[in-house]
């Protein structure tokens, strides 16, 4: 059997006949240097999010019907993917197209974030070993009642992870219009510099804080099988971004990165009295619904008061409002105050903890320029401070800046 590779192209990347053949290219390409490949696709260009506004024209809140949100937007890569195999079947190549459930991709029946369970690749073996290239579609799996699930916005790339690490791939390959990493968005800063290599825990790290590129749980399949990912642009040839298990740094060379999210809202539960298991409460309903939080603060109890201040993503607003809110009734809260107006801007780097200097230039930087700082969270590898949104660029500049970022 020949090594497997899996290349996965974004929307802008397959978004006309034109892109599809220059995709064609790439694939036949690496079939003539003796891959078994396997592509998976998103949808084209802006076709998800045209899915999304015709379900919002019917819905206010599509998610609402979540089965019926799921079987909508699994088909712009149903489209994709027919059209790529047939380009490349015009060009002499044996193509199949594969939908998630063809593809063996079973998971859970979360619907709009299921969660992989578990990936049959007979099929897709047989298959390559005819020779086929698989053109397989991003984003969608079946969960055991055979109905479609969705994995959750950018969630192709979790099916090319997916997909390497169970056909134990020699790497994937995540080609969209971004060439790689960077130490901040180059359209806030100019003179950013290209990341040659990452770690899977900065990469991860990245992802999460806001670096787009990729998905995190992309990044966090690859690490736990040990399959690098290759980050790079589909309408360049140069090198992008290599994730994978070891990267040397220097010693003086700690921070990687700047990143800056604007996608999530913070939530303050004041006044609650002060109990044990109230946490767990509120928390324990957020994690059934499969939202994510971050930022947990909790401050200090005075008279047997505390505020709980957290931050989801706006994606999940609508989900964790009415949980908040009727979880803050039974706590016997004072209130819930939302504020969507919040970045997070973060500084990421292996051993930022073993640095304490960075905390303080990352906080003066901020004050220097009269940005006022709302919550601070660290972990070893980033120092992140949500900051009111109309101050995110000015803060990510000010940080790279800080750090000298352009002169790595
Ligand atoms: N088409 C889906 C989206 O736009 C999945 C993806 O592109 O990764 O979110
Ligand atoms: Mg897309």
């Amino acid at each position: 059997m020949k090594p497997i590779l899996v290349q996965k192209y974004g929307g802008t990347s397959v978004a006309s006949i034109e892109r599809l053949h220059n995709v064609a290219d790439r694939v036949i390409k690496a079939v003539k240097e003796g891959y078994a490949v396997v592509v998976v696709t998103s949808a084209q260009g802006d076709t998800t999010d045209e899915l999304f506004e015709k379900a919002r024209s019917i819905l206010p809140d599509p998610k609402s019907a979540k089965r019926e949100y799921d079987a909508l937007m699994a088909t712009g890569e149903k489209i994709s993917i027919a059209l790529l195999a047939m380009v490349l079947i015009s060009r002499g190549h044996d193509a199949i197209s594969y939908t998630g459930s063809q593809a063996g991709i079973l998971t859970d029946s979360k619907y709009t974030k299921a969660r992989i369970l578990d990936v049959d690749t007979r099929k897709l073996r047989y298959d390559l070993a005819e020779g086929r290239v698989i053109v397989a579609a991003g984003f969608q799996g079946v969960d055991r009642d055979g109905w479609t699930t969705t994995l959750g916005r950018g969630g192709s790339d979790i099916t090319a992870s997916a997909l390497a690490c169970a056909l134990d791939a020699v790497r994937c390959e995540i080609f969209s219009d971004v060439d790689g990493f960077y130490t901040a968005d180059p359209r806030w800063v100019p003179d950013a510099i290209k990341l040659d290599a990452l770690s899977y825990d900065e990469a991860l790290e990245l992802t999460h804080l806001g670096a787009g590129i990729t998905h995190p749980r992309a990044v966090e399949l690859a690490r736990q099988h040990n399959i690098e990912i290759h980050i790079g642009s589909s309408f360049k040839e140069q090198a992008g971004t290599v994730i994978k298990s070891e990267v040397p740094v220097e010693a003086e060379r700690h921070i990687r990165g700047v990143t800056c999210r604007t996608d999530e809202v913070k939530i303050s539960v004041l006044e609650v009295p002060d109990q044990p298991g109230i946490a767990a409460k509120l928390f324990g309903s957020l994690a059934q619904a499969r939202i994510s939080v971050d930022m947990v603060i909790q401050n200090m109890s005075r008279r047997g008061i505390n505020d709980i201040t957290f931050t989801v993503s706006k994606a999940d607003y609508s989900e964790a409002k009415p949980i908040v809110d009727s979880a803050a009734a039974e706590m016997k809260a004072k209130t819930v105050d939302y504020d969507e107006d919040i970045a997070k801007v973060s500084i990421v780097g292996g051993g930022i903890a073993d640095f304490p200097e960075v905390a303080a230039q990352m906080f003066s930087a901020l004050g220097e320029h009269s940005i006022n700082i709302k919550m601070i969270s660290s972990s070893e590898v980033k120092l992140s401070c949500v900051i009111a949104e109309a101050d995110a660029k000015t803060a990510v500049q000010a940080l790279h800046q800080v750090f000298n970022l352009s002169n790595s």
